[in-house]
């Protein structure tokens, strides 16, 4: 079998970082064509020699010169910015492009990528949760259908589990949640939390922005969204459980009763490895879950109350247009607020909730719709900060 052509977006975060220890794990399977990283220039020029990409981005065109006097010459084509991730994303010659940058500024290298016929590995929830719609109807309509893979740990779950199935025969999906650093803390002292709390996480290590979601459960609000819209179910067919081992990643009920989970360790390099190969899995020594060990797994329901953002987030989905992408547009601003230290981590949440709350949803026909409403939202929770 040819080797895969791939473009890893966000490169030197924690996803790319694994993507690529999987992409060295099988030199025989992959080969890495663009790299796209923010500002970490040390960790990608490493990168730039080991996997010799034809293309690579950076943040903006300073850091593109900067990176450029640290590479031997003739090197790869570089980059920046915005557009950079456009380029690459839409990469002629890739086979697949893995989305490993959180935010809504992965949605247009995501269209791009569909535009170009580029199947997506997507780690982003993001741009699914903004424009889920638009995305999916892009990616079913072009002639040569482009697939989109998830590699969010729960997704993955779901559609490994639904490889083979009828969608018409699952009755609900169950997302797990670990419930984060603060599942057993005094709701008093969730006021004082430091960042540095909040991206403690108790089983996965991610990168920040997503540490943080974890922490309120806005992470799995946003699941929710981003499970409707991969899987075409409706907000009542999606449930959320709090499984404190992050073993179970999801469960498919199907309409016999029947219940099927996916288990594995916490470990990211598992559904990056099922995306990159799909529809082949690749065997692998490392991250085996051993049961014995583990004894006992368990579940319990979310606690609506201290985590309001499950509620803000079946609220926007039952408001649908535009209301997901504000719910994710003013949880953005709030996060990035609160890591710099202008946020009590309790009032995350509330900022999101009244943004939410003054936001009168329209449809979403276009990208600009989207990005109109993604602006409003940062715009409102500055105000309000
Ligand atoms: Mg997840």
């Amino acid at each position: 079998m040819a080797r895969r052509k791939l473009v890893i977006l966000g490169s030197t975060g924690s996803i790319g970082r694994n993507a690529l220890e999987v992409v060295q794990a099988y030199p025989d399977r992959f080969r890495v064509i663009g790299l796209g990283a923010g500002r970490n220039i040390p960790a990608l020029v490493s990168q730039i020699k080991k996997h010799k990409p034809g293309a690579v981005s950076v943040q903006d065109e300073a850091l593109a010169r900067t990176l450029s006097t640290k590479l031997k010459k003739p090197g790869p084509r570089i980059f920046s910015g915005h557009e950079g991730l456009i380029r690459l994303a839409s990469l002629p010659g890739a086979d697949m492009a893995l989305v490993g940058i959180s935010g809504a500024v992965a949605l247009e290298p995501i269209l791009a990528a569909i535009d170009a016929g580029v199947d997506l590995a997507l780690a982003n929830k993001e741009a699914l949760v903004m424009a889920g719609e638009l995305i999916m109807k892009r990616a079913g309509k072009k002639r040569k259908r482009v697939k989109i893979i998830p590699v969010d740990s729960e997704h993955s779950a779901v559609f490994q589990i639904l490889q083979g199935r009828k969608y018409e025969e699952v009755r609900r999906i169950i997302l797990s949640a670990s419930g984060g650093p603060f599942l057993r803390m005094p709701r008093k002292s969730l006021n004082r939390v430091s960042p540095k709390q909040a991206l403690k996480h108790p089983t996965w290590k991610m990168g920040k922005k997503i540490s943080v979601d974890s922490a309120t459960l806005m992470n799995k609000a946003l699941e929710v969204i981003e499970a409707h819209h991969l899987f075409g179910l409706g907000p009542d067919q999606i449930e959320v459980v709090i499984h404190p081992q992050s073993t179970v990643h999801a469960l498919v009920e199907f309409h016999d009763g029947s219940l099927m989970a996916e288990l594995s360790v916490p470990d990211m390099r598992i559904p990056i490895r099922y995306a990159l190969a799909y529809p082949e899995r690749l065997d692998s020594a490392t991250s085996r879950l051993r049961l014995s060990e583990i004894r006992a797994l368990t579940f319990e329901p979310v606690s609506r109350s201290r985590f309001p953002a499950i509620d803000l987030g079946y609220q926007a989905l039952n408001a649908g247009g535009t209301m997901p992408c504000v719910l994710n547009a003013a949880n953005e601003v709030a996060v990035e607020n609160f890591l710099q230290g202008n946020l009590n981590f309790n009032r995350i949440i509330r900022v999101v909730k009244k943004t939410v709350q003054s936001h009168n949803p329209k449809k979403i026909r276009t990208i600009e719709d989207a990005q109109k409403a993604d602006a409003w939202a940062r715009e409102k929770v500055r105000e309000l900060i």
